[in-house]
């Protein structure tokens, strides 16, 4: 793939890197910020483990304040692994290239903007409007 340099992959997977670490530790305040003890050790627990994939195993926990940073992590851990694998820039739903300046506006974009627009349309987000 012939990628400008601005983009390469090293770049966004550093990007990307540092985005991670932000997010986990948003997640891990605001888990140790609860009250609930079982927040609390899963808190502790994803720390050791560093794989926060499994936030699927929270279970009963109430993780709707961290939800959002939850997704966004899982986002950028597939998106990493994309580099790793060499897949990485390519649309997981259409197999073409997505446009590099998507890209380095959403590292961990996985699909291209078409598959996106119409991802959305089918779901009903409209996300050119604010409300
Ligand atoms: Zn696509």
């Amino acid at each position: 793939m012939n990628t400008p340099d601005v983009l390469n992959e090293h770049n966004l997977e550093t990007r990307l890197r540092l985005e991670r670490k932000e997010l986990l530790k948003r997640v891990q305040m605001q888990l140790h910020c609860s009250d609930d003890p079982q927040q609390i050790s899963i808190a502790n627990h994803l720390a050791d483990v560093g794989d926060w994939v499994i936030a699927d195993l929270l279970g009963d926990a109430d993780i709707s304040m961290i939800e959002h940073e939850l997704s966004a992590l899982r986002e950028i851990d597939a998106a990493l692994k994309r580099i790793a694998n060499g897949t990485y820039g390519v649309c997981t739903s259409c197999s073409s290239e997505i446009d590099p300046r998507r890209l380095s506006v959403q590292p961990a974009a996985r699909l291209c903007v078409a598959c996106k627009e119409a991802f959305e349309k089918r779901r009903g987000i409209v996300t050119h409007q604010t409300m």
